[in-house]
Protein backbone atom coordinates (compact mmCIF):
# COMPACT_ATOMS: atom_id res chain seq x y z
CA UNK A 1 0.00 0.00 0.00
CA UNK A 2 1.11 3.15 -1.12
CA UNK A 3 2.38 6.22 1.87
CA UNK A 4 -0.81 8.13 0.26
CA UNK A 5 -3.55 5.40 0.50
CA UNK A 6 -2.00 4.34 3.39
CA UNK A 7 -2.69 7.71 5.32
CA UNK A 8 -5.49 8.80 3.73
CA UNK A 9 -7.27 5.35 5.20
CA UNK A 10 -6.03 5.68 8.62
CA UNK A 11 -7.20 9.33 8.63
CA UNK A 12 -10.94 8.08 7.23
CA UNK A 13 -10.79 5.34 9.75
CA UNK A 14 -9.42 7.50 12.76
CA UNK A 15 -12.28 10.19 11.51
CA UNK A 16 -14.94 7.64 11.43
CA UNK A 17 -14.17 5.83 14.83
CA UNK A 18 -14.52 9.46 16.52
CA UNK A 19 -18.10 9.96 14.60
CA UNK A 20 -19.30 6.46 15.99
CA UNK A 21 -18.39 6.60 19.17
CA UNK A 22 -19.45 10.68 19.38
CA UNK A 23 -22.48 9.19 17.98
CA UNK A 24 -22.90 6.82 20.65
CA UNK A 25 -22.16 9.39 23.58
CA UNK A 26 -24.59 11.69 22.00
CA UNK A 27 -27.44 9.23 22.11
CA UNK A 28 -26.61 8.03 25.60
CA UNK A 29 -26.77 11.67 26.82
CA UNK A 30 -29.87 12.36 24.74
CA UNK A 31 -31.85 9.68 25.96
CA UNK A 32 -30.30 10.88 29.50
CA UNK A 33 -31.74 14.45 29.08
CA UNK A 34 -34.69 13.29 27.70
CA UNK A 35 -35.16 11.21 30.66
CA UNK A 36 -34.29 13.48 32.86
CA UNK A 37 -36.90 16.03 31.46
CA UNK A 38 -39.69 13.63 31.55
CA UNK A 39 -38.94 12.50 34.77
CA UNK A 40 -39.07 16.46 35.89
CA UNK A 41 -42.29 16.62 34.12
CA UNK A 42 -44.52 13.44 35.82
CA UNK A 43 -42.87 14.29 39.06
CA UNK A 44 -43.85 17.74 39.48
CA UNK A 45 -47.57 16.78 38.02
CA UNK A 46 -47.68 13.83 40.32
CA UNK A 47 -47.23 16.41 43.05
CA UNK A 48 -49.64 18.59 41.77
CA UNK A 49 -52.22 15.89 41.57
CA UNK A 50 -51.30 14.72 44.71
CA UNK A 51 -51.31 18.19 46.55
CA UNK A 52 -55.38 18.73 45.13
CA UNK A 53 -56.51 15.42 45.70
CA UNK A 54 -54.87 15.92 49.49
CA UNK A 55 -57.12 18.84 49.77
CA UNK A 56 -60.32 17.46 48.45
CA UNK A 57 -59.54 14.69 50.54
CA UNK A 58 -59.96 16.41 53.66
CA UNK A 59 -62.09 19.02 52.74
CA UNK A 60 -64.69 16.16 51.43
CA UNK A 61 -64.09 13.25 54.24
CA UNK A 62 -66.13 15.31 56.96
CA UNK A 63 -69.35 15.94 54.60
CA UNK A 64 -69.33 12.37 53.21
CA UNK A 65 -72.26 10.10 55.59
CA UNK A 66 -74.10 8.16 52.98
CA UNK A 67 -72.80 6.22 50.25
CA UNK A 68 -73.53 7.61 47.06
CA UNK A 69 -75.00 10.79 48.55
CA UNK A 70 -73.29 13.98 48.38
CA UNK A 71 -74.29 16.68 50.81
CA UNK A 72 -74.73 20.19 50.56
CA UNK A 73 -71.57 20.99 51.97
CA UNK A 74 -69.22 19.12 50.07
CA UNK A 75 -70.94 20.25 46.61
CA UNK A 76 -69.20 23.63 47.98
CA UNK A 77 -65.85 22.06 47.44
CA UNK A 78 -67.32 20.83 43.85
CA UNK A 79 -69.18 23.89 42.47
CA UNK A 80 -69.68 22.70 38.67
CA UNK A 81 -70.04 18.99 39.69
CA UNK A 82 -72.86 16.86 37.99
CA UNK A 83 -74.06 14.82 40.54
CA UNK A 84 -76.02 12.30 37.99
CA UNK A 85 -73.53 9.83 36.73
CA UNK A 86 -75.64 10.09 33.08
CA UNK A 87 -75.48 13.82 33.01
CA UNK A 88 -72.64 14.47 33.50
CA UNK A 89 -71.42 11.63 30.71
CA UNK A 90 -72.79 13.18 28.32
CA UNK A 91 -71.61 16.38 28.81
CA UNK A 92 -69.45 17.82 26.56
CA UNK A 93 -65.84 18.39 27.44
CA UNK A 94 -65.63 22.11 28.92
CA UNK A 95 -63.43 23.25 31.47
CA UNK A 96 -64.77 24.51 34.77
CA UNK A 97 -65.43 27.72 36.23
CA UNK A 98 -64.38 26.20 39.81
CA UNK A 99 -61.46 28.37 41.09
CA UNK A 100 -60.01 25.27 42.37
CA UNK A 101 -59.81 23.69 39.48
CA UNK A 102 -59.34 25.74 36.83
CA UNK A 103 -56.27 24.47 35.48
CA UNK A 104 -56.47 20.87 33.61
CA UNK A 105 -58.02 18.81 35.89
CA UNK A 106 -61.03 16.49 36.43
CA UNK A 107 -62.73 14.97 39.98
CA UNK A 108 -64.79 12.09 40.72
CA UNK A 109 -66.20 10.77 42.63
CA UNK A 110 -66.70 7.04 42.50
CA UNK A 111 -69.05 4.31 44.66
CA UNK A 112 -67.37 1.15 46.51
CA UNK A 113 -68.45 -0.98 43.63
CA UNK A 114 -66.32 2.02 41.11
CA UNK A 115 -69.91 3.48 39.88
CA UNK A 116 -69.44 7.37 39.09
CA UNK A 117 -71.22 9.14 41.38
CA UNK A 118 -69.82 12.76 40.38
CA UNK A 119 -67.88 14.47 37.95
CA UNK A 120 -66.44 18.02 38.37
CA UNK A 121 -63.73 19.83 35.95
CA UNK A 122 -62.46 19.23 32.84
CA UNK A 123 -64.94 16.40 31.37
CA UNK A 124 -62.68 15.03 28.47
CA UNK A 125 -64.89 12.60 26.02
CA UNK A 126 -63.96 9.16 25.91
CA UNK A 127 -61.93 9.07 29.11
CA UNK A 128 -62.63 5.46 30.58
CA UNK A 129 -63.73 5.16 34.12
CA UNK A 130 -61.02 3.35 35.53
CA UNK A 131 -60.95 0.40 38.55
CA UNK A 132 -59.93 2.42 41.65
CA UNK A 133 -57.80 -0.54 42.87
CA UNK A 134 -54.46 1.21 41.56
CA UNK A 135 -52.94 4.76 43.04
CA UNK A 136 -51.62 5.96 39.92
CA UNK A 137 -53.12 5.70 36.48
CA UNK A 138 -52.36 6.84 33.06
CA UNK A 139 -55.43 6.97 30.90
CA UNK A 140 -55.98 8.12 27.48
CA UNK A 141 -59.45 10.01 25.98
CA UNK A 142 -60.82 9.68 22.55
CA UNK A 143 -58.53 12.09 21.06
CA UNK A 144 -55.65 10.46 22.23
CA UNK A 145 -54.36 13.04 24.79
CA UNK A 146 -52.90 11.42 27.65
CA UNK A 147 -53.88 11.93 31.65
CA UNK A 148 -52.45 11.26 34.53
CA UNK A 149 -55.01 10.13 37.63
CA UNK A 150 -54.25 9.67 41.77
CA UNK A 151 -57.43 7.97 43.06
CA UNK A 152 -57.48 8.00 46.87
CA UNK A 153 -60.42 6.33 49.16
CA UNK A 154 -62.85 8.57 51.10
CA UNK A 155 -63.77 7.44 54.44
CA UNK A 156 -65.63 9.05 57.00
CA UNK A 157 -64.18 7.57 60.41
CA UNK A 158 -67.19 6.79 62.01
CA UNK A 159 -69.00 5.39 58.59
CA UNK A 160 -68.49 2.52 56.31
CA UNK A 161 -66.13 3.12 52.95
CA UNK A 162 -67.79 6.14 51.09
CA UNK A 163 -66.19 5.46 47.81
CA UNK A 164 -63.25 6.88 46.01
CA UNK A 165 -62.00 10.52 44.90
CA UNK A 166 -60.18 10.57 41.52
CA UNK A 167 -58.31 13.40 40.73
CA UNK A 168 -56.48 13.57 36.87
CA UNK A 169 -55.00 16.20 35.17
CA UNK A 170 -54.28 16.75 31.22
CA UNK A 171 -50.57 15.57 30.35
CA UNK A 172 -50.93 17.40 26.66
CA UNK A 173 -48.54 20.16 27.32
CA UNK A 174 -46.18 18.10 28.95
CA UNK A 175 -46.10 15.15 26.11
CA UNK A 176 -45.85 18.26 23.28
CA UNK A 177 -43.06 19.45 25.06
CA UNK A 178 -41.27 16.01 25.35
CA UNK A 179 -42.13 15.69 21.36
CA UNK A 180 -40.62 18.85 20.79
CA UNK A 181 -37.58 17.63 22.69
CA UNK A 182 -37.57 14.17 20.95
CA UNK A 183 -37.82 16.27 17.49
CA UNK A 184 -35.11 18.59 17.95
CA UNK A 185 -32.63 15.07 19.37
CA UNK A 186 -33.68 13.26 16.04
CA UNK A 187 -32.79 16.61 13.81
CA UNK A 188 -29.89 17.77 15.89
CA UNK A 189 -28.15 14.06 15.92
CA UNK A 190 -27.31 13.93 12.00
CA UNK A 191 -26.29 17.68 11.92
CA UNK A 192 -24.17 16.90 14.88
CA UNK A 193 -22.16 14.21 13.68
CA UNK A 194 -21.64 15.84 9.95
CA UNK A 195 -20.01 18.38 12.54
CA UNK A 196 -18.02 16.11 14.40
CA UNK A 197 -16.84 13.87 11.26
CA UNK A 198 -15.73 17.00 9.81
CA UNK A 199 -13.81 18.09 13.15
CA UNK A 200 -12.69 14.46 13.44
CA UNK A 201 -11.16 14.76 9.92
CA UNK A 202 -9.43 17.38 10.62
CA UNK A 203 -8.23 16.56 13.32
CA UNK A 204 -6.65 13.44 12.15
CA UNK A 205 -5.34 14.93 9.37
CA UNK A 206 -3.47 17.50 12.17
CA UNK A 207 -2.64 14.93 14.65
CA UNK A 208 -1.14 12.35 11.60
CA UNK A 209 1.16 15.36 10.38
CA UNK A 210 3.85 14.43 12.84
CA UNK A 211 3.27 11.35 12.35
CA UNK A 212 3.48 11.22 8.30
CA UNK A 213 6.50 13.69 8.82
CA UNK A 214 8.74 10.94 10.74
CA UNK A 215 7.37 7.97 8.70
CA UNK A 216 8.50 10.14 5.64
CA UNK A 217 11.77 10.69 7.88
CA UNK A 218 12.22 7.08 8.39
CA UNK A 219 11.74 6.18 4.31
CA UNK A 220 14.12 8.70 3.99
CA UNK A 221 16.94 7.22 6.12
CA UNK A 222 16.19 3.81 4.69
CA UNK A 223 16.94 5.12 1.57
CA UNK A 224 19.71 6.76 2.75
CA UNK A 225 21.56 4.04 4.36
CA UNK A 226 21.06 1.49 1.62
CA UNK A 227 22.85 3.98 -0.49
CA UNK A 228 25.28 4.72 2.21
CA UNK A 229 25.80 0.79 2.35
CA UNK A 230 25.65 0.37 -1.52
CA UNK A 231 28.67 2.19 -2.11
CA UNK A 232 31.75 1.01 -0.52
CA UNK A 233 30.39 -3.00 -1.41
CA UNK A 234 29.73 -1.42 -5.29
CA UNK A 235 33.39 -0.02 -4.88
CA UNK A 236 34.98 -3.14 -3.47
CA UNK A 237 33.07 -5.32 -5.73
CA UNK A 238 34.63 -3.18 -8.45
CA UNK A 239 37.73 -3.69 -7.17
CA UNK A 240 37.14 -7.22 -6.88
CA UNK A 241 36.01 -7.36 -10.80
CA UNK A 242 38.89 -6.35 -12.49
CA UNK A 243 41.37 -7.64 -10.58
CA UNK A 244 39.70 -11.13 -11.30
CA UNK A 245 39.96 -9.78 -15.06
CA UNK A 246 43.69 -9.77 -14.94
CA UNK A 247 45.51 -12.54 -15.98
CA UNK A 248 48.50 -12.23 -13.67
CA UNK A 249 48.74 -10.94 -10.52
CA UNK A 250 51.68 -9.07 -8.96
CA UNK A 251 52.13 -9.26 -5.08
CA UNK A 252 52.01 -5.44 -5.23
CA UNK A 253 48.27 -5.58 -7.03
CA UNK A 254 47.65 -8.46 -4.79
CA UNK A 255 48.23 -5.52 -1.89
CA UNK A 256 47.33 -2.99 -3.29
CA UNK A 257 43.66 -4.70 -3.94
CA UNK A 258 43.73 -5.73 -0.11
CA UNK A 259 44.11 -2.15 1.11
CA UNK A 260 41.17 -1.12 -1.24
CA UNK A 261 38.77 -3.88 0.40
CA UNK A 262 40.22 -3.43 3.74
CA UNK A 263 39.32 0.45 3.70
CA UNK A 264 35.86 -0.12 2.03
CA UNK A 265 35.47 -2.53 4.41
CA UNK A 266 36.12 -0.31 7.56
CA UNK A 267 33.76 2.40 6.22
CA UNK A 268 31.11 -0.08 5.65
CA UNK A 269 31.89 -1.29 9.40
CA UNK A 270 32.16 2.20 10.80
CA UNK A 271 28.81 3.06 9.07
CA UNK A 272 27.15 0.04 10.46
CA UNK A 273 28.29 1.41 13.41
CA UNK A 274 26.87 4.40 13.33
CA UNK A 275 23.75 3.46 12.12
CA UNK A 276 23.40 1.04 15.52
CA UNK A 277 24.39 3.51 17.70
CA UNK A 278 21.97 5.67 16.43
CA UNK A 279 19.26 3.28 16.54
CA UNK A 280 20.32 2.67 19.52
CA UNK A 281 20.48 6.56 21.11
CA UNK A 282 16.85 6.85 19.21
CA UNK A 283 15.53 3.77 21.51
CA UNK A 284 17.17 5.44 24.72
CA UNK A 285 15.08 7.54 26.17
CA UNK A 286 17.91 8.92 28.77
CA UNK A 287 21.60 8.08 28.92
CA UNK A 288 22.88 5.67 31.40
CA UNK A 289 23.66 7.19 35.01
CA UNK A 290 26.94 6.91 35.65
CA UNK A 291 29.92 10.61 36.76
CA UNK A 292 31.51 12.04 33.61
CA UNK A 293 34.35 14.06 34.10
CA UNK A 294 34.33 16.67 31.23
CA UNK A 295 37.88 18.02 31.90
CA UNK A 296 39.15 14.34 31.23
CA UNK A 297 37.10 13.81 28.04
CA UNK A 298 38.83 17.06 27.17
CA UNK A 299 41.84 16.77 27.68
CA UNK A 300 41.59 12.88 26.02
CA UNK A 301 40.25 14.30 22.67
CA UNK A 302 43.02 16.80 22.39
CA UNK A 303 45.78 13.98 23.24
CA UNK A 304 44.12 11.79 20.37
CA UNK A 305 44.00 14.56 18.03
CA UNK A 306 46.77 16.30 18.22
CA UNK A 307 48.37 14.03 15.62
CA UNK A 308 45.49 14.68 12.85
CA UNK A 309 46.06 18.03 13.89
CA UNK A 310 49.66 18.23 12.89
CA UNK A 311 49.30 16.10 10.06
CA UNK A 312 46.27 18.97 8.78
CA UNK A 313 48.84 21.81 9.72
CA UNK A 314 46.00 22.93 12.32
CA UNK A 315 46.92 24.14 15.91
CA UNK A 316 44.43 22.67 18.13
CA UNK A 317 43.92 24.18 21.35
CA UNK A 318 42.58 23.82 24.78
CA UNK A 319 40.94 26.43 27.49
CA UNK A 320 39.38 24.84 30.33
CA UNK A 321 38.38 27.63 32.09
CA UNK A 322 36.88 26.23 35.32
CA UNK A 323 39.27 25.30 38.20
CA UNK A 324 37.00 22.87 39.41
CA UNK A 325 36.12 19.44 37.80
CA UNK A 326 32.92 19.47 35.87
CA UNK A 327 30.39 16.10 36.39
CA UNK A 328 27.98 15.46 34.28
CA UNK A 329 26.04 12.76 34.47
CA UNK A 330 25.66 10.68 31.74
CA UNK A 331 27.57 7.70 29.67
CA UNK A 332 31.11 8.63 29.09
CA UNK A 333 31.60 6.67 26.02
CA UNK A 334 29.06 8.77 24.38
CA UNK A 335 29.71 12.23 25.73
CA UNK A 336 33.34 11.26 24.27
CA UNK A 337 32.19 10.29 20.66
CA UNK A 338 30.13 13.72 20.96
CA UNK A 339 33.46 15.91 21.42
CA UNK A 340 34.76 13.60 19.19
CA UNK A 341 32.74 14.19 16.04
CA UNK A 342 33.03 17.78 16.64
CA UNK A 343 36.25 17.99 16.83
CA UNK A 344 36.77 15.64 14.09
CA UNK A 345 34.41 18.05 11.91
CA UNK A 346 36.64 21.11 12.91
CA UNK A 347 39.70 19.65 12.12
CA UNK A 348 38.42 18.37 8.41
CA UNK A 349 36.87 22.03 7.83
CA UNK A 350 39.90 24.30 8.67
CA UNK A 351 42.44 24.85 6.24
CA UNK A 352 46.07 24.81 6.60
CA UNK A 353 47.49 27.48 9.46
CA UNK A 354 43.78 27.70 11.14
CA UNK A 355 43.31 26.92 14.76
CA UNK A 356 40.89 24.42 16.72
CA UNK A 357 40.03 25.67 19.98
CA UNK A 358 38.24 23.24 22.34
CA UNK A 359 36.60 25.21 25.44
CA UNK A 360 35.06 24.15 28.75
CA UNK A 361 33.30 26.38 31.01
CA UNK A 362 30.35 26.61 33.28
CA UNK A 363 27.01 28.77 33.23
CA UNK A 364 23.73 28.50 34.98
CA UNK A 365 24.85 25.12 36.29
CA UNK A 366 25.41 23.61 32.31
CA UNK A 367 28.70 22.37 31.36
CA UNK A 368 28.92 24.41 28.21
CA UNK A 369 32.11 23.00 25.99
CA UNK A 370 32.66 25.00 22.45
CA UNK A 371 34.73 23.85 19.81
CA UNK A 372 35.67 27.03 17.58
CA UNK A 373 37.23 26.41 13.98
CA UNK A 374 38.74 29.03 12.08
CA UNK A 375 37.71 27.13 8.46
CA UNK A 376 35.08 27.26 5.85
CA UNK A 377 32.24 28.00 8.23
CA UNK A 378 28.66 27.09 7.21
CA UNK A 379 25.81 28.79 5.28
CA UNK A 380 22.80 30.05 7.31
CA UNK A 381 20.80 27.75 4.87
CA UNK A 382 22.47 24.85 5.78
CA UNK A 383 22.81 25.19 9.42
CA UNK A 384 19.70 23.47 10.22
CA UNK A 385 20.47 20.79 8.37
CA UNK A 386 23.47 19.28 9.10
CA UNK A 387 22.07 17.89 12.32
CA UNK A 388 19.73 15.56 9.83
CA UNK A 389 20.61 11.90 9.00
CA UNK A 390 23.28 11.47 6.31
CA UNK A 391 22.98 15.28 5.14
CA UNK A 392 26.08 16.55 4.07
CA UNK A 393 26.83 20.40 2.79
CA UNK A 394 29.34 19.77 0.26
CA UNK A 395 28.75 15.81 -0.56
CA UNK A 396 32.53 16.03 -2.71
CA UNK A 397 34.48 17.78 0.33
CA UNK A 398 32.17 15.51 2.73
CA UNK A 399 33.28 12.37 1.13
CA UNK A 400 36.99 13.30 0.86
CA UNK A 401 36.59 13.53 4.21
CA UNK A 402 35.16 9.96 4.42
CA UNK A 403 32.34 11.01 6.60
CA UNK A 404 28.69 9.49 5.42
CA UNK A 405 26.84 12.59 6.82
CA UNK A 406 25.90 10.82 10.29
CA UNK A 407 28.62 12.55 12.62
CA UNK A 408 26.40 15.10 13.64
CA UNK A 409 23.52 13.86 13.73
CA UNK A 410 24.78 11.26 16.14
CA UNK A 411 26.28 14.33 18.17
CA UNK A 412 22.87 15.75 18.91
CA UNK A 413 21.47 12.65 19.44
CA UNK A 414 23.70 12.02 22.32
CA UNK A 415 23.07 15.70 23.70
CA UNK A 416 19.36 14.94 23.87
CA UNK A 417 19.71 11.60 25.37
CA UNK A 418 22.27 13.61 27.90
CA UNK A 419 19.31 16.64 28.32
CA UNK A 420 21.64 18.55 26.86
CA UNK A 421 21.42 20.57 23.18
CA UNK A 422 23.98 22.31 20.60
CA UNK A 423 23.91 25.46 18.44
CA UNK A 424 25.82 26.74 16.25
CA UNK A 425 27.59 29.72 15.58
CA UNK A 426 29.03 30.42 11.84
CA UNK A 427 30.09 32.89 9.44
CA UNK A 428 31.19 31.74 5.74
CA UNK A 429 34.96 32.57 5.38
CA UNK A 430 35.54 33.07 9.13
CA UNK A 431 34.64 29.72 11.10
CA UNK A 432 32.55 27.94 13.19
CA UNK A 433 31.69 27.05 16.53
CA UNK A 434 29.42 24.45 17.95
CA UNK A 435 28.08 25.17 21.69
CA UNK A 436 26.87 21.86 23.74
CA UNK A 437 25.66 22.46 26.42
CA UNK A 438 25.02 19.53 29.48
CA UNK A 439 23.45 19.88 32.82
CA UNK A 440 26.23 19.75 35.48
CA UNK A 441 25.38 16.86 38.05
CA UNK A 442 24.09 17.88 41.22
CA UNK A 443 25.27 16.19 44.37
P1 LIG B 1 30.23 13.99 8.05
O1 LIG B 1 30.41 12.82 8.90
O2 LIG B 1 30.01 13.67 6.62
O3 LIG B 1 31.22 15.08 8.27
P2 LIG B 1 28.48 15.48 9.71
O4 LIG B 1 27.12 15.14 10.12
O5 LIG B 1 29.54 15.43 10.74
O6 LIG B 1 28.83 14.60 8.47
O7 LIG B 1 28.46 16.94 9.12
C1 LIG B 1 27.46 17.31 8.21
C2 LIG B 1 27.93 18.45 7.33
O8 LIG B 1 28.18 19.58 8.13
C3 LIG B 1 29.20 18.12 6.59
O9 LIG B 1 28.87 17.86 5.25
C4 LIG B 1 30.05 19.37 6.70
O10 LIG B 1 30.14 19.99 5.45
C5 LIG B 1 29.31 20.28 7.65
N1 LIG B 1 30.16 20.62 8.82
C6 LIG B 1 30.23 19.98 9.99
N2 LIG B 1 31.09 20.60 10.83
C7 LIG B 1 31.61 21.64 10.16
C8 LIG B 1 32.54 22.67 10.48
N3 LIG B 1 33.16 22.73 11.67
N4 LIG B 1 32.82 23.60 9.54
C9 LIG B 1 32.19 23.56 8.34
N5 LIG B 1 31.29 22.62 7.97
C10 LIG B 1 31.00 21.68 8.87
Amino acid sequence: MNEQTLFRQTRWRLASWSDGVMGIVLTLSGFGVYEAIDHAHRTAADRELQAIAGRLHDNLEPTLQQPRELSASAQRFLPDACIRPHQCLEVTASHSPGDMFQGNYFIRLLSPSGDLVALAGLKPQGLALTSPAAEWQYLKDERNIRYRQITVPLQNPDAPLWGYLQVGSSLEDSDQYLTSVRFAFFAGLPLALAFVGIAGWWLAGRAMRPIRQSYQQMQQFTADAAHELRTPIAAAQATVESVLDMPHLSETDTRETLQVLDRQHQRLSQLIQDLLLLTCLDRQAQAQHESCCLQNVVNDIAEELAALALNNKVKLLTDIQVDQLLWVNGDEAQLYRLVFNLVINALQHTPEGGTVTLLLNEQDQQAVIQVQDTGVGIVPEYQAKIFDRFYRVDSDRSRQTGGSGLGLAIADAIAQTHKGKIQIRSQVGQGSTFIVSLPTETT
